[in-house]
Parts: C-alpha cells; sequence; structure tokens
C-alpha cells in the first residue's frame, strides 16, 4: 500500500486533477501536465501508476514497458509543442514516486539549455519568470488527449 502521504498517488487518485491535467493512463504508467503554475506549456510527467521509487523497484513488466512509455510520451511532447528535443529527468526527491520530467526544448530558447532548465523553473517557483499561460496548457491537456486517443502514441 502507498504512504498516505504520497502526493503522487494523491494526484492520480485526484477526479479534479483527472480532469484538469491528466493526458491519459494505462495499466502501468500516467501521462499528465506539470501542476500549474508550469514551468513551460508542455512540460509533462510520466508517472509509475505503482507507488514506486525508480527504475530500481521496477518489476519485469513494468522494466519491459518503460522504454515504449518513455519513446511514446517523448513524440507527443515534440509533436505537440514542435520542440527540437525532450529531455527526461528524474530525481524522485519532491515525491520518492517515479515521476518523469519530460521537458519540451526548443534550441531558440537558451533559457531552457541542459542545466539552466533548472535556473527557469526556481524562477518560476519563486515568482521571478511568468509561469506557462493556464489557456495554453489547457490546450496543450486537451490536443494530447486526442492524439493518445488516436492510438499510435498510446501509452503501452
Ligand atoms: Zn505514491
Amino acid at each position: 500500500m502507498p504512504p498516505p502521504s504520497c502526493p503522487i498517488c494523491a494526484l492520480q487518485a485526484s477526479p479534479a486533477h483527472r480532469a484538469e491535467l491528466e493526458l491519459g493512463r494505462s495499466a502501468l504508467w500516467l501521462l499528465r501536465h506539470h501542476p500549474l503554475p508550469a514551468p513551460l506549456p508542455g512540460w509533462l510527467l510520466l508517472d509509475a501508476r505503482r507507488h514506486l521509487s525508480g527504475p530500481l523497484a521496477f518489476s519485469d513488466a513494468e522494466a519491459a514497458s518503460w522504454g515504449l512509455a518513455v519513446r511514446a510520451a517523448s513524440l507527443l511532447v515534440q509533436q505537440l509543442s514542435g520542440c527540437e528535443r525532450v529531455y527526461a529527468i528524474a530525481f524522485g526527491e519532491g515525491a520518492p514516486h517515479l515521476h518523469l520530467h519530460l521537458i519540451p526544448r526548443h534550441v531558440d530558447d537558451p533559457a531552457s539549455a541542459a542545466w539552466r532548465v533548472a535556473d527557469l523553473y526556481r524562477a518560476v517557483e519563486r515568482g521571478e519568470r511568468p509561469a506557462a499561460d493556464p489557456v495554453a496548457v489547457a490546450a496543450f491537456v486537451a490536443r494530447g488527449r486526442e492524439l493518445l486517443a488516436q492510438g499510435p502514441l498510446a501509452l503501452p
């Protein structure tokens, strides 16, 4: 059983979060937009459905499926945002439940290059840089749901 204090488990069980920010879920994975205020439109999170800290705790089924899930979610970020690259970062410190950050990297935006994206993240968190427009985030989520439902990019 997950600890009752896990914020990721709480998000996955929240009907309000599902209605607002979730793009889709499968038996093993859940894809959602970064909560508001979001650092960038299209900054997604790929969660394990099961409460686990990271790949060290994967079952054989999760280990076999993970690469397909990361690829599908990354392609979705790229198709929707038009970015050239998609960063994938997971620390598991804010919550000890695997949530892979999938970050759209536009090569014409130096503020999002490599570790500078962490400065961007903290600047939004401190209110020093405007967060992503919630209307743009909602549009991204809506289009993401359509793409996931069409099949080729469905989560495994
Ligand atoms: Zn959890």
